[in-house]
């Protein structure tokens, strides 16, 4: 859940550096050492995305971990064998989760019970994921049902949904009772270096990128990915929401606060340099589809209507949450921007036209 939609097309593609031919095989607990005390590993996925880059920093006696992988059998064994291998039999002492999405924040409870490490997150990260997570169990609101039917959704696809609803708890261990809030600005010393707190929203509430100047490394978790363009979605909880104004914002700001140079750590695809040509790029892809997406709406739409204006690849069962999400996040910007109109119908379909 926590990521778009591979990009195709060289005119999106800026030009990246991948300066690692080495990588860390997804579940080995091998580790590849990208800067002095700063390790690599891989945790496997499920899906379409095969797996999340996770960090062990040196820290004193012990590891800081960024980024814990989902809550899986293959990650449990994938963090054993790295304990007991290349981190050294050394404590974890803390967990920092850049965001709340399982992949990222799946283990952290697995690794707080093993280690009673602190677990270090954003708050509106940390109290979004205990409130997801308690869906575990609960029905589908009607609420939800709404919304996805408003969206144009059939009813296979509405039963598809209230089958699978609190789905979000599997890929967690639970969660610790507590937590240490970090906030935009604050440095965090790691190993006796600042790692400054930069925050985005969009892909998620309250985004945790990790900047640490003297190594020039941005640990940019879904913030900044080079191949991918992370899920940028509009949910049943707040169906007015505008994360994409949210997230272009959170792009622009970013290349104003750190500079090009540095290397970054995605947890997606491959460490790379080039952070403000793919802030660029990123920026310039929505934009692109904002343009197609309102000169699309000449005839009326409903949400599930514009996947081609906005995705290169047909949209099928496993990731029409996600494309209707995204989609909305584009209808609501654009209505924002005053590009679109909106009118609900009597059966409760919202339509949408260019204004
Ligand atoms: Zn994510």
């Amino acid at each position: 859940m926590s990521d778009g939609f591979d990009e195709q097309g060289e005119e999106r593609r800026p030009v990246l550096r991948y300066p690692f031919e080495a990588t860390p095989q997804p579940g080995s607990g091998e580790t590849v050492e990208v800067a002095p005390g700063v390790l690599w590993l891989r945790m496997p996925l499920g899906g379409s995305l095969a797996f999340i880059n996770v960090w062990a920093l040196e820290d004193g006696d012990g590891w800081t971990i960024v980024d814990t992988g989902m809550r899986t059998e293959p990650t449990a064994a994938g963090w054993k064998t790295a304990f007991a291998g290349a981190l050294a039999g050394r404590p974890v002492k803390r967990v920092i989760a850049t965001h709340m999405h399982p992949d990222h924040v799946g283990m952290a409870g697995w690794i707080r019970r093993k280690f009673g490490a602190e677990l270090w997150m954003t708050r509106l990260e940390y109290v979004t994921c205990r409130l997801l997570a308690a869906d575990t169990g609960r029905e589908a609101p009607e609420d939800g049902v709404r919304f996805y039917r408003a969206a144009g959704w059939d009813q296979a696809a509405i039963d598809n949904y209230t089958a699978r609803f609190g789905g979000f708890g599997k890929g967690v261990y639970p969660m610790p009772d507590s937590y240490r809030r970090i906030s935009e600005g604050e440095d965090i010393l790691i190993g006796g270096r600042p790692w400054r707190v930069v925050t985005g929203s969009g892909h998620s509430p309250e985004h945790a990128s990790l900047y640490q100047p003297e190594l020039k490394l941005l640990i940019s978790g879904d913030q900044v990915l080079p191949r991918i363009s992370s899920n940028v979605s509009v949910f049943p909880t707040e169906p007015e929401a505008d994360p994409l104004t949210d997230w272009l914002t959170s792009l622009a700001r970013i290349k104003t606060m750190i500079p090009d140079d540095v290397l970054v750590l995605p947890a997606h695809n491959d460490p790379f340099y080039g952070l403000h040509a793919r802030l660029d790029a990123l920026i310039r892809g929505h934009e692109r589809g904002l343009l197609r997406l309102e000169r699309s709406l000449a005839q009326p739409k409903r949400a599930v209507d514009v996947f081609g204006a906005l995705f290169a690849r047909p949209i099928s069962g496993d990731v029409l949450g996600m494309a209707t999400g995204e989609s909305l996040a584009h209808l609501n910007c654009l209505q924002r921007r005053g590009g679109a109109l909106k009118e609900t119908d009597a059966d409760g379909v919202t339509w949408w036209r260019a204004a």
